[in-house]
């Protein structure tokens, strides 16, 4: 053999080497860590096109660079493809906001349940099932719904019902760790969509109606192992305190509270912020609801604040240690879970730029703080509220409860905002060209009342709570914040953060139970609201488009771009729709006419339908 022989043969070897290198890199989509999560979604985007966390970016704004859809086109929007996505026997609605990578839509559905879906044809990847045992459905305080997933270096996590969290192999479905986070027969039980931070995972609990005691936690991604684990109520009195947060926490209760838990459940506000390491959690009410039942004599109703429930808490996403908290309802009697989804974003505010977190909660205000240190910048009611009358600029905006908003099993009261909230789920977006956050809302009254002490062997179910009484009060509590005509029972409210004051609002496109918003860099709003996908010009409302997809129980929309094409997507109760201009596809038939009335059908009264009921309160 000649040396140029030899030459030639390694020369051959290596490009063949190279070769085989080139095609396997083609075949292994490139991975989510850390650093492109810090780049999702925003103008340098590592990977244009995708959706890879529950709000698109870490800041969790819904805010997508993508503009092929502009207002030119947006009224040619139709069906691309649909792909059949049912649930299996869950207890709750479609509320997953899906994630889109490798090609891949990935949609958690209700009862734990996902399904991989190729992004261009809906042909199904893999489905996989958690087998929540049904017996345990009675444990779960508010549902079998499932918000989101979340995606890191090929794993798919999921918050499976039953307080597991589960990490499945993104490419072929199959089960690659699980963890026991709490014991379902406990009560403790998931809806939320778990975040990523750095190289671990965050979940909180729900099943704050019954007796828990909430926390969140972060897990290792690498094998599904405990990092820490932060409590949002303090142990029982005479059980030793983790730590000094806890301590202080401790002091704000009194009483025989620990029969019940405590509450706090953390269902669904969850943000990381890479430039802080900091992870933002929203913490629910306290249980149960009634003041007296939770121990505090009458003469000290409104002077405890049950720390750190109702509250929006800062810790150190390394060491799950607290940076800061601002509670956003103190002593909370009224459900007025402070949960609801955060946006983080830098806005000018009085001349100077501000690193803000915002949430618009139940207790339908819209607070906004500095979310490096949790110093109070703003809070207005976005709907019309009585329980507070203020906020005490020099206690760092502390909430001055209105006194008399108190009951007890002789006094009910009429509360603004209603039951289930002001503001719950379906997620906000924030358009920092329009300088607009998309808040869609609920606005109503609820009477409460105490009932019958809930017997705490009894594990969950009451809350302390009668329905309806007479609000005896013999003067009116105030109400405040914006005027119930230009608000309706619920709408979709654009609101700016500068001003924390409404800019627009379009009535009836309430969060209800459903939808969500989405925006885009081509200055448009989408909206899931009933069955219909609205969109908007971001600036000023206008209504572009109103597409009845006629399949009920649209969740939260995205956006996403495979082969050049922008595809709008969102889960229903039964399909998955993708929407593209020029989609022909045909819509699924429109479902027969709801029938209104007691017995609806044969004798049931005609006319026109009633107005919407009144939510009762419910969600974790
Ligand atoms: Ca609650």
């Amino acid at each position: 053999m000649t040396t140029s022989t030899i030459k030639a043969m390694l020369a051959a070897g290596v490009i063949a080497t190279v070769a085989l290198i080139s095609t396997l890199t083609a075949q292994q989509p490139r991975e989510v860590d850390a650093k492109i999560l810090k780049t999702a979604g925003t103008a340098k985007d590592a990977m244009p096109g995708t959706w890879l966390t529950y709000g698109l970016t870490q800041t969790e704004q819904r805010y997508s660079q993508l503009k092929q859809i502009d207002e030119t086109n947006v009224g040619k929007l139709g069906l691309a493809w649909s792909a059949p996505i049912a649930a299996a026997g869950g207890r709750g609605g479609t509320e997953g906001t899906p994630l889109m990578w490798n090609n891949t839509i990935y949609q958690s559905m209700d009862n734990s349940i996902v399904y991989a879906l190729d992004a261009r044809t809906g042909q199904q990847k893999w489905m996989y099932d958690a087998k929540i045992d049904p017996a345990t459905q009675s444990h779960m305080c508010c549902g079998t719904h499932n918000r989101g997933l979340a995606i890191y270096e090929g794993k798919i996590i999921l918050a499976a019902n039953d307080a597991r969290l589960i990490a499945l192999d993104a490419i072929s479905g199959k089960e690659l760790w699980q963890s026991k986070v709490a014991d379902i027969n406990q009560y403790y039980s998931f809806t939320i969509a778990p975040r990523i931070a750095g190289d671990k995972v965050i979940v909180g609990v729900g099943g704050g109606e019954y007796f828990i005691r909430g926390f969140f936690a972060a897990y290792n991604l690498k094998d599904g192992s405990l990092a820490w684990k932060f409590h949002t109520v303090p142990p029982a009195p005479g059980q030793p305190m983790e730590d000094k947060d806890q301590e202080r926490a401790s002091k704000t209760w009194v009483g025989d509270w620990a029969k019940y838990g405590g509450g706090g459940s953390v269902w669904d506000g969850l943000v990381y912020d890479p430039d802080t390491d900091l992870v933002f959690a929203g913490t629910g009410n306290p249980e149960p609801w009634p003041e007296e039942m939770r121990g505090i004599p009458k003469s000290e109703w409104g002077k405890w604040d049950n720390l750190y429930t109702c509250s929006i808490v800062a810790v150190d996403a390394k060491t799950g240690k607290l940076k800061w908290y601002y509670q956003t309802v103190p002593g909370d009697a009224w459900d007025l879970d402070s949960v609801g989804g955060f946006i983080m974003a830098d806005i000018q505010i009085e001349g100077k730029t501000r690193k803000v977190i915002m949430q618009a909660p139940k207790s339908g205000v819209f607070y906004i703080l500095d979310r490096t240190n949790g110093q109070f910048i703003s809070a207005e009611p976005f709907v019309p509220v009585n329980w507070v009358t203020g906020f005490d600029k020099k206690n760092n905006g502390k909430p001055i409860i209105n006194q008399t908003a108190y009951y007890d099993q002789t006094n009910s009261v009429v509360m603004y905002p209603g039951g289930g909230g002001a503001h719950n789920w379906a997620p906000m977006s924030y358009n920092p060209n329009a300088g607009l956050v998309y808040l869609p809302y609920s606005a109503g009254s609820y009477t409460f009342n105490a009932a019958k002490e809930p017997d705490p062997k009894a594990g969950g179910g009451a809350h302390g709570l009668g329905r309806g009484g007479q609000d005896k009060r013999t003067t009116p509590m105030p109400i405040w914040g914006p005027d119930a005509a230009t608000v309706g029972r619920g709408g979709l409210q654009a609101r700016d953060p500068k001003t924390n004051q409404i800019k627009w609002v379009k009535p009836g496109r309430g969060s209800g139970s459903t939808g969500g918003t989405m925006t885009t860099a081509s200055n448009l709003v989408f909206q899931t609201a009933g069955n219909t996908l609205y969109v908007y010009k971001a600036d000023t409302g206008d209504e572009l488009l109103a597409l009845p997809f006629n399949v009920p129980g649209g969740a939260p929309p995205i956006t996403y771009m495979v082969d050049n094409t922008q595809y709008i997507g969102f889960a229903t109760g039964t399909q998955f729709m993708a929407m593209k201009v020029g989609g022909t596809a045909q819509m699924p038939p429109a479902p027969p006419p709801p029938q209104f009335g007691r017995g609806a059908g044969k004798g049931a009264p005609k006319g026109p339908p009633p107005p919407p009921p009144v939510e009762a309160p419910h969600t974790n």
